[in-house]
């Protein structure tokens, strides 16, 4: 395995705010990388520190085995593309994707044949002669990856690259940077807030709070099995219930605590009688039956239908999401039947918030 970035330690302060604390991570040539997490988590800057643009504090930073303590960013060789793309608004697109090889001192035709080759890559070549303000956003936001691609990078950075486009637009360009990635077999590292554009884009990903990295690894891995109350509740729209429960007695069932009611269900495993804890479930692995026949009865608070699926919220404290396919004929008021799968069930500690094995 070659190792094209790695962390190790690395801290980050401002002043006296601590921004990255202790972060290791070790990216894998060839693989795309999603640091993702709140506003606030520590994502651009450490993506900043990749790029030389931000001095980490402590710590080891390396790219393809140099260590790059003291290399400053335009010796890095990483590619950098922002939401607001940085086009040159007075240079033809052809122009903003040569200009960065003509002040190394490529001479022109080389330049122009290595815009061609990228054009074609992307699907520019019919665009060449346009100016930055005759193009739509995605062909912008196509213009800004032509330009971090021809510079042949050791790894591409992406800064929130799709924020600024439309939802249809955001669908189609996460697609194609995907499909850009594989082609040209690069290292990528996305920064995004977006939990749905971390996980279908990434093959890893890497949820960050308050400067730490909470859990990192394959998308479904985290969706399956989040090591705490915090990645549960981020990985996964819509996002998943949380209420707090105790074992029974014997250990064989869960009471859990909706205000004054108890609710009861059956557990496949045994859990150590009489512990409290945090009953984690997923709106897609609840289900509404006739009344009676689920594991306890709910009254439906509200009912939001995306035509093919159906989001209802019931009358509890805390409330419940539930996503149910189809569902048309489901309305507010309505008492059904819940029916938790137990083998979703996810399981935390009280206190810490961590995942009960
Ligand atoms: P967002 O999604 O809002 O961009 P982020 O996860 O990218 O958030 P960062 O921009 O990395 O967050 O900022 C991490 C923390 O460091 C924030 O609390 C921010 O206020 C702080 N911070 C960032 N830059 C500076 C700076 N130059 N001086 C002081 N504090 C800073």
């Amino acid at each position: 395995m070659t190792l094209q970035i790695e962390l190790n330690g690395v801290n980050k302060y401002y002043g006296a705010f601590h921004a990255l604390k202790n972060i290791d991570l070790a990216i894998k040539k060839g693989s795309f990388v999603a640091l993702v997490g709140p506003s606030g988590c520590g994502k651009s800057t450490l993506l900043r520190s990749l790029a030389g643009l931000e001095k980490i504090s402590a710590g080891e930073l390396k790219i393809a085995g140099d260590l790059m303590t003291n290399v400053p960013p335009r010796k890095r060789d990483v590619a950098m593309v922002f939401q607001s793309y940085a086009l040159y608004p007075h240079m033809t697109v052809e122009e903003n994707l040569t200009y960065s090889l003509r002040i190394r001192g490529i001479n022109k035709s080389e330049a122009r044949k290595a815009a061609e080759d990228v054009a074609t890559t992307t699907g520019l070549m019919p665009l060449l002669k346009r100016y930055p303000r005759e193009l739509s956003g995605g062909q912008r936001q196509r213009v800004a990856m032509s330009r971090a691609i021809i510079r042949n990078p050791k790894a591409f950075l992406f800064d929130e690259p799709l924020s600024n486009l439309d939802a249809s637009l955001r669908v189609h360009m996460r697609k194609e940077i995907r499909l850009l990635h594989d082609r040209l077999k690069a290292t990528s590292v996305y920064v995004t807030h977006d939990q749905i554009e971390a996980m279908t884009m990434a093959d890893h990903v890497v949820v960050m709070r308050d400067g730490v990295i909470e859990q990192q690894g394959h998308p479904l891995a985290l969706y399956d099995k989040p090591a705490n109350r915090f990645v549960a509740g981020f990985i996964g729209s819509p996002a998943m219930n949380f209420i707090p429960a105790q074992v029974s007695a014997d250990g064989a069932q869960l009471h859990l605590a909706f205000g004054e009611r108890r609710e009861t269900f059956g557990l496949t495993t045994h859990l150590e009688p009489s512990r409290k804890l945090l009953v984690g479930l997923r709106p897609e692995n609840l289900s509404l039956v006739p009344v009676g026949e689920g594991d306890f009865d709910i009254v439906i608070a509200l009912v939001e239908s995306t035509g093919s699926s159906t989001y209802v919220t019931t009358i509890t404290e805390p409330e419940l999401t539930i996503v149910v396919s189809g569902g048309r004929a489901m309305r507010s008021g309505d008492r059904m039947g819940l029916k938790i799968d137990p083998m979703s069930v996810h399981l935390f500690d009280l206190d810490s918030g961590r995942r009960l094995p």
